[in-house]
């Protein structure tokens, strides 16, 4: 049995001189304004994970107003949610990331955002994605109001067949 699972994010920016993207930190002329370390493409991966597996979103499994969770390592999230799916039989097959911003650039950080996002899924990096694209200027995004992610993930059951 396979499943689809897609998620989405936005962080506004704010003071700050670095972002968090897919666990590396990019030094950048701002910060972005989260509970947690704002990772905007893990957290759109964990509801891309979440949702593959029919289990909610990252609110409802790591609620913003949890003192817990402030200022966390959105890695702990990810690797929560394959644990969530790996306890339900589901394996990780591949995942595509869409960061939009204007900035920070992330051409030459790419690979290594990629291997980090690889590692924390324990898949290899040939099974992960990541696409980057401006509005061109549209929108919060193009206005350097904030940055967004998406994330599509697919995810397999090797004990269940498919008719
Ligand atoms: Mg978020």
């Amino acid at each position: 049995m396979i499943r689809v699972g897609s998620g989405i994010d936005v962080h506004a920016f704010a003071d700050g001189d670095h972002v968090m993207l897919g666990g590396v930190r990019l030094p950048h002329t701002q910060g972005v304004r989260a509970h947690s370390d704002g990772d905007v493409l893990l957290h759109a991966l964990c509801d891309a994970l979440l949702g593959a597996a029919g289990l909610g979103d990252i609110g409802q499994h790591f609620p913003d107003n949890d003192p817990q969770w402030r200022g966390a390592a959105s890695g702990q999230f990810v690797t929560h949610a394959i644990s969530l799916l790996a306890a339900r039989g589901w394996q990780l097959v591949n995942a595509d990331l869409t960061l939009l911003c204007e900035a920070p650039r992330i051409a030459a950080q790419r690979e290594v955002i990629r291997a980090s996002v690889a590692g924390l899924l324990g898949i290899a990096v040939e099974a992960v994605n990541l696409k980057a694209t401006t509005t061109e200027r549209l929108g919060f995004a193009g206005r350097g109001e904030g940055l967004a992610a998406m994330a599509t993930v697919l995810i397999e059951s090797a004990s269940v067949t498919t008719p």
